[in-house]
Protein backbone atom coordinates (compact mmCIF):
# COMPACT_ATOMS: atom_id res chain seq x y z
CA UNK A 1 0.00 0.00 0.00
CA UNK A 2 0.97 3.36 -1.10
CA UNK A 3 0.35 6.46 1.61
CA UNK A 4 1.40 10.24 1.04
CA UNK A 5 1.25 11.91 4.37
CA UNK A 6 1.03 15.54 5.64
CA UNK A 7 2.78 15.90 7.74
CA UNK A 8 3.85 18.65 10.61
CA UNK A 9 6.17 18.18 13.90
CA UNK A 10 4.81 16.54 17.07
CA UNK A 11 1.66 15.66 16.33
CA UNK A 12 2.77 14.20 12.76
CA UNK A 13 5.81 12.33 13.78
CA UNK A 14 3.84 10.52 16.65
CA UNK A 15 1.67 9.72 13.54
CA UNK A 16 4.29 8.89 10.88
CA UNK A 17 5.80 6.56 13.71
CA UNK A 18 2.52 4.80 13.89
CA UNK A 19 1.47 4.55 10.07
CA UNK A 20 5.30 2.86 9.31
CA UNK A 21 4.56 0.28 11.92
CA UNK A 22 1.19 -0.61 10.22
CA UNK A 23 2.51 -0.57 6.48
CA UNK A 24 5.53 -1.63 4.51
CA UNK A 25 7.63 2.04 5.13
CA UNK A 26 8.76 1.82 1.82
CA UNK A 27 5.27 2.49 0.85
CA UNK A 28 5.20 5.38 2.86
CA UNK A 29 5.90 9.38 1.65
CA UNK A 30 5.94 12.21 4.35
CA UNK A 31 5.60 15.41 2.96
CA UNK A 32 7.11 17.47 5.42
CA UNK A 33 5.92 21.71 6.53
CA UNK A 34 9.21 23.61 6.32
CA UNK A 35 7.34 27.31 7.12
CA UNK A 36 8.81 27.04 10.62
CA UNK A 37 12.46 26.80 9.51
CA UNK A 38 15.09 29.27 10.23
CA UNK A 39 18.46 30.73 10.54
CA UNK A 40 19.74 29.78 13.81
CA UNK A 41 23.50 30.82 14.68
CA UNK A 42 24.23 30.52 11.01
CA UNK A 43 22.56 27.26 10.98
CA UNK A 44 19.93 26.45 8.57
CA UNK A 45 17.30 24.61 11.00
CA UNK A 46 14.29 22.49 9.99
CA UNK A 47 11.91 21.76 13.28
CA UNK A 48 9.19 19.30 11.70
CA UNK A 49 11.54 17.59 9.23
CA UNK A 50 13.36 16.87 12.21
CA UNK A 51 11.15 15.50 14.25
CA UNK A 52 9.75 13.01 11.69
CA UNK A 53 13.73 12.63 11.20
CA UNK A 54 14.30 11.39 14.59
CA UNK A 55 10.96 9.59 15.02
CA UNK A 56 11.27 7.63 12.52
CA UNK A 57 14.83 6.73 13.46
CA UNK A 58 14.02 5.64 16.99
CA UNK A 59 16.16 8.84 17.77
CA UNK A 60 13.46 10.99 19.49
CA UNK A 61 12.71 12.36 23.24
CA UNK A 62 9.35 11.11 24.04
CA UNK A 63 9.12 13.19 26.41
CA UNK A 64 10.01 16.88 25.01
CA UNK A 65 8.05 15.70 22.19
CA UNK A 66 10.66 17.80 19.78
CA UNK A 67 14.60 16.93 19.85
CA UNK A 68 16.64 13.70 20.81
CA UNK A 69 16.53 11.63 23.09
CA UNK A 70 19.64 11.29 25.69
CA UNK A 71 20.78 15.45 24.69
CA UNK A 72 23.24 17.38 26.87
CA UNK A 73 22.93 21.25 26.15
CA UNK A 74 27.10 21.88 26.31
CA UNK A 75 27.23 23.27 23.43
CA UNK A 76 24.03 26.16 24.18
CA UNK A 77 25.72 26.53 27.40
CA UNK A 78 28.70 28.07 26.17
CA UNK A 79 26.48 30.06 23.23
CA UNK A 80 24.51 31.70 26.15
CA UNK A 81 28.15 31.98 28.22
CA UNK A 82 28.96 34.09 25.29
CA UNK A 83 26.20 36.16 25.12
CA UNK A 84 25.33 34.19 21.71
CA UNK A 85 21.59 33.90 20.59
CA UNK A 86 20.34 31.43 22.65
CA UNK A 87 16.52 31.92 22.45
CA UNK A 88 15.95 28.58 20.45
CA UNK A 89 17.26 25.32 22.10
CA UNK A 90 19.52 23.48 20.34
CA UNK A 91 20.96 20.25 21.47
CA UNK A 92 24.61 18.73 21.43
CA UNK A 93 23.29 15.64 19.34
CA UNK A 94 20.87 17.75 17.07
CA UNK A 95 23.49 20.31 16.19
CA UNK A 96 25.11 17.73 14.44
CA UNK A 97 22.56 16.94 11.97
CA UNK A 98 22.53 21.19 11.33
CA UNK A 99 25.97 21.06 10.96
CA UNK A 100 25.69 18.56 8.53
CA UNK A 101 22.48 19.65 6.64
CA UNK A 102 23.58 23.60 6.88
CA UNK A 103 27.26 22.70 5.29
CA UNK A 104 25.48 20.53 2.33
CA UNK A 105 22.43 23.59 1.52
CA UNK A 106 25.54 26.11 1.61
CA UNK A 107 27.50 23.91 -1.02
CA UNK A 108 24.01 24.05 -3.14
CA UNK A 109 22.25 20.74 -2.60
CA UNK A 110 18.10 21.65 -2.38
CA UNK A 111 16.51 20.56 1.06
CA UNK A 112 14.73 17.16 -0.30
CA UNK A 113 18.27 16.20 -1.64
CA UNK A 114 19.83 16.62 2.14
CA UNK A 115 16.51 15.60 3.70
CA UNK A 116 16.59 11.72 1.62
CA UNK A 117 20.13 11.30 2.64
CA UNK A 118 19.40 12.40 6.31
CA UNK A 119 17.02 9.92 6.17
CA UNK A 120 18.76 7.36 4.72
CA UNK A 121 22.05 7.90 7.16
CA UNK A 122 19.21 7.13 9.55
CA UNK A 123 18.56 3.72 8.44
CA UNK A 124 15.12 5.04 7.61
CA UNK A 125 12.86 3.29 4.78
CA UNK A 126 10.04 5.65 4.54
CA UNK A 127 10.81 8.76 2.02
CA UNK A 128 11.00 12.13 3.64
CA UNK A 129 10.17 14.70 1.21
CA UNK A 130 10.14 18.68 2.25
CA UNK A 131 7.22 20.41 0.58
CA UNK A 132 9.20 22.23 -1.00
CA UNK A 133 12.83 23.55 -1.68
CA UNK A 134 12.21 26.82 -2.54
CA UNK A 135 12.06 29.41 0.63
CA UNK A 136 8.39 28.97 2.20
CA UNK A 137 8.32 30.75 5.25
CA UNK A 138 5.06 31.16 8.06
CA UNK A 139 4.28 34.82 9.59
CA UNK A 140 2.05 34.95 12.25
CA UNK A 141 -0.43 38.36 12.57
CA UNK A 142 -1.35 38.92 16.42
CA UNK A 143 -2.65 42.11 17.99
CA UNK A 144 1.06 42.74 19.24
CA UNK A 145 2.50 42.92 15.26
CA UNK A 146 3.61 40.42 12.98
CA UNK A 147 6.43 37.65 14.00
CA UNK A 148 8.24 34.91 11.65
CA UNK A 149 6.98 31.62 13.03
CA UNK A 150 9.95 30.96 15.44
CA UNK A 151 9.99 34.14 17.33
CA UNK A 152 6.17 33.68 18.06
CA UNK A 153 6.26 30.29 18.87
CA UNK A 154 9.02 29.55 20.74
CA UNK A 155 10.15 33.43 21.58
CA UNK A 156 7.04 34.59 22.52
CA UNK A 157 6.11 31.12 23.59
CA UNK A 158 2.88 31.57 21.21
CA UNK A 159 1.04 33.54 24.05
CA UNK A 160 -0.41 36.21 21.23
CA UNK A 161 -3.70 35.22 19.92
CA UNK A 162 -3.49 35.01 16.12
CA UNK A 163 -5.51 37.03 13.71
CA UNK A 164 -4.05 35.64 10.40
CA UNK A 165 -1.30 32.95 9.60
CA UNK A 166 0.65 33.81 6.00
CA UNK A 167 3.35 32.80 4.05
CA UNK A 168 6.23 34.33 2.63
CA UNK A 169 8.16 33.00 -0.23
CA UNK A 170 10.47 34.82 -2.57
CA UNK A 171 7.90 35.98 -4.92
CA UNK A 172 4.54 34.53 -3.28
CA UNK A 173 2.27 31.80 -4.02
CA UNK A 174 5.54 30.84 -6.43
CA UNK A 175 6.71 27.76 -4.60
CA UNK A 176 6.87 24.55 -5.87
CA UNK A 177 6.62 20.99 -4.99
CA UNK A 178 9.92 19.54 -3.56
CA UNK A 179 10.80 16.87 -6.22
CA UNK A 180 8.74 13.32 -5.32
CA UNK A 181 6.18 15.30 -3.84
CA UNK A 182 3.64 15.22 -6.69
CA UNK A 183 4.62 11.99 -7.34
CA UNK A 184 4.30 10.89 -3.90
CA UNK A 185 0.38 12.25 -4.43
CA UNK A 186 -0.39 10.90 -7.45
CA UNK A 187 0.98 7.25 -6.71
CA UNK A 188 -0.48 7.03 -3.43
CA UNK A 189 -3.46 4.39 -2.57
CA UNK A 190 -4.90 7.23 0.43
CA UNK A 191 -3.62 10.66 1.35
CA UNK A 192 -3.48 11.57 4.67
CA UNK A 193 -3.56 14.69 6.74
CA UNK A 194 -1.64 13.97 10.06
CA UNK A 195 -3.16 15.36 13.52
CA UNK A 196 -1.27 18.38 12.77
CA UNK A 197 -2.19 22.03 13.64
CA UNK A 198 -3.89 23.21 10.64
CA UNK A 199 -2.81 26.19 10.38
CA UNK A 200 0.83 26.35 11.30
CA UNK A 201 1.58 22.60 10.13
CA UNK A 202 -0.58 21.64 7.20
CA UNK A 203 -1.52 25.16 5.66
CA UNK A 204 1.78 25.92 4.71
CA UNK A 205 2.44 22.75 3.01
CA UNK A 206 -1.19 24.04 0.91
CA UNK A 207 0.57 26.88 0.51
CA UNK A 208 2.54 25.29 -2.35
CA UNK A 209 0.03 25.47 -4.72
CA UNK A 210 0.77 22.59 -6.94
CA UNK A 211 0.08 20.60 -3.83
CA UNK A 212 -3.35 22.22 -2.89
CA UNK A 213 -4.36 21.01 -6.57
CA UNK A 214 -2.97 17.82 -6.43
CA UNK A 215 -4.96 17.58 -3.03
CA UNK A 216 -8.12 18.89 -4.78
CA UNK A 217 -8.01 16.75 -7.88
CA UNK A 218 -7.19 13.58 -6.46
CA UNK A 219 -8.16 10.36 -7.17
CA UNK A 220 -7.50 8.38 -4.41
CA UNK A 221 -9.31 9.13 -0.32
CA UNK A 222 -7.62 11.68 1.56
CA UNK A 223 -8.25 11.09 5.51
CA UNK A 224 -7.47 13.99 8.05
CA UNK A 225 -6.75 13.51 11.70
CA UNK A 226 -8.04 15.82 14.13
CA UNK A 227 -4.98 17.35 16.77
CA UNK A 228 -7.78 18.06 18.99
CA UNK A 229 -9.32 15.90 22.01
CA UNK A 230 -12.44 16.58 23.74
CA UNK A 231 -12.10 20.25 21.68
CA UNK A 232 -8.13 20.68 23.01
CA UNK A 233 -4.85 20.69 21.50
CA UNK A 234 -3.11 17.68 23.21
CA UNK A 235 -0.12 20.07 23.10
CA UNK A 236 0.17 23.95 21.87
CA UNK A 237 -2.09 25.89 20.38
CA UNK A 238 -4.03 24.71 17.62
CA UNK A 239 -7.37 25.01 19.90
CA UNK A 240 -7.02 28.42 20.90
CA UNK A 241 -6.12 29.27 17.05
CA UNK A 242 -9.35 27.14 15.80
CA UNK A 243 -11.35 29.05 18.64
CA UNK A 244 -10.25 32.07 16.93
CA UNK A 245 -9.97 31.94 13.72
CA UNK A 246 -12.57 28.96 12.78
CA UNK A 247 -15.67 29.96 15.82
CA UNK A 248 -15.39 27.08 17.53
CA UNK A 249 -12.85 23.58 18.15
CA UNK A 250 -15.51 21.21 16.88
CA UNK A 251 -15.03 18.57 14.25
CA UNK A 252 -16.64 20.88 11.93
CA UNK A 253 -14.35 23.43 12.36
CA UNK A 254 -11.18 21.41 12.21
CA UNK A 255 -12.65 19.89 8.84
CA UNK A 256 -13.45 23.38 7.73
CA UNK A 257 -9.85 23.68 7.61
CA UNK A 258 -9.67 21.50 5.08
CA UNK A 259 -12.76 22.37 3.17
CA UNK A 260 -12.54 20.50 -0.38
CA UNK A 261 -9.71 18.63 0.40
CA UNK A 262 -11.06 15.61 2.64
CA UNK A 263 -13.44 12.71 2.19
CA UNK A 264 -13.06 11.81 5.85
CA UNK A 265 -12.51 13.49 9.32
CA UNK A 266 -10.68 10.88 12.11
CA UNK A 267 -12.16 12.53 15.86
CA UNK A 268 -11.31 11.34 18.95
CA UNK A 269 -14.48 9.76 21.26
CA UNK A 270 -14.50 12.85 23.00
CA UNK A 271 -14.73 15.39 20.64
CA UNK A 272 -18.98 16.49 20.20
CA UNK A 273 -20.95 14.73 17.62
CA UNK A 274 -22.86 17.46 15.03
CA UNK A 275 -23.10 18.62 11.44
CA UNK A 276 -19.68 17.33 9.34
CA UNK A 277 -19.26 18.16 5.65
CA UNK A 278 -17.40 14.85 5.33
CA UNK A 279 -17.58 11.25 6.38
CA UNK A 280 -16.51 11.02 10.42
CA UNK A 281 -14.73 8.20 11.74
CA UNK A 282 -14.73 8.29 15.87
CA UNK A 283 -12.15 6.49 17.42
CA UNK A 284 -9.43 7.44 20.30
CA UNK A 285 -7.04 9.47 18.71
CA UNK A 286 -4.49 9.85 21.71
CA UNK A 287 -1.48 8.23 20.47
CA UNK A 288 0.01 7.32 24.24
CA UNK A 289 2.70 4.95 23.02
CA UNK A 290 3.30 3.32 19.48
CA UNK A 291 0.80 0.69 19.81
CA UNK A 292 -1.82 3.37 20.15
CA UNK A 293 -0.18 5.32 16.95
CA UNK A 294 -0.33 1.91 15.36
CA UNK A 295 -4.02 1.56 16.12
CA UNK A 296 -5.02 5.67 14.52
CA UNK A 297 -3.03 4.41 11.62
CA UNK A 298 -4.93 1.38 10.77
CA UNK A 299 -8.00 3.12 11.98
CA UNK A 300 -7.10 6.20 9.21
CA UNK A 301 -6.44 3.19 6.90
CA UNK A 302 -9.06 1.27 7.11
CA UNK A 303 -11.17 4.96 6.54
CA UNK A 304 -9.05 5.28 3.21
CA UNK A 305 -9.88 1.32 2.01
P1 LIG B 1 4.53 20.84 15.65
O1 LIG B 1 4.95 21.18 14.27
O2 LIG B 1 5.64 20.31 16.48
O3 LIG B 1 3.71 21.88 16.31
O4 LIG B 1 3.63 19.58 15.50
P2 LIG B 1 2.29 19.25 14.71
O5 LIG B 1 1.63 20.44 14.13
O6 LIG B 1 2.56 18.09 13.82
O7 LIG B 1 1.50 18.70 15.95
C1 LIG B 1 0.92 19.54 16.90
C2 LIG B 1 -0.48 19.05 17.12
O8 LIG B 1 -0.41 17.66 17.42
C3 LIG B 1 -1.16 19.71 18.29
O9 LIG B 1 -2.25 20.46 17.81
C4 LIG B 1 -1.62 18.52 19.16
O10 LIG B 1 -2.94 18.69 19.61
C5 LIG B 1 -1.51 17.36 18.21
N1 LIG B 1 -1.21 16.11 18.88
C6 LIG B 1 -0.12 15.79 19.61
N2 LIG B 1 -0.23 14.56 20.12
C7 LIG B 1 -1.43 14.08 19.71
C8 LIG B 1 -2.14 12.86 19.93
O11 LIG B 1 -1.66 11.95 20.60
N3 LIG B 1 -3.36 12.73 19.33
C9 LIG B 1 -3.90 13.74 18.57
N4 LIG B 1 -5.10 13.54 18.02
N5 LIG B 1 -3.26 14.89 18.36
C10 LIG B 1 -2.05 15.06 18.91
CA1 LIG C 1 6.09 22.81 13.50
Amino acid sequence: MKVALLSGGVGGARFARGLVSAVDPAGVTVIGNVGDDLDVLGLAVSPDLDSILYALAGLHDEERGWGRADESWRALETVSALGGEDWFRLGDRDLGLHLVRSQALRSGEPLSTVTARLARSLGIEAAIVPATDDRLRTWIDTPAGSFPFQEWFVARGHRDEVDRVRFEGPAEGTARPAPGVLEALAGADAIVIAPSNPYVSIWPILAVEEIRAALAGRGVPCVAVSPLVGGRAVKGPADRMLARMAGGTTPEHVAGCYEGLIDALVVDESDPAGPLAVRRIVTRTLMTDLDASRRLAETVLGAAA
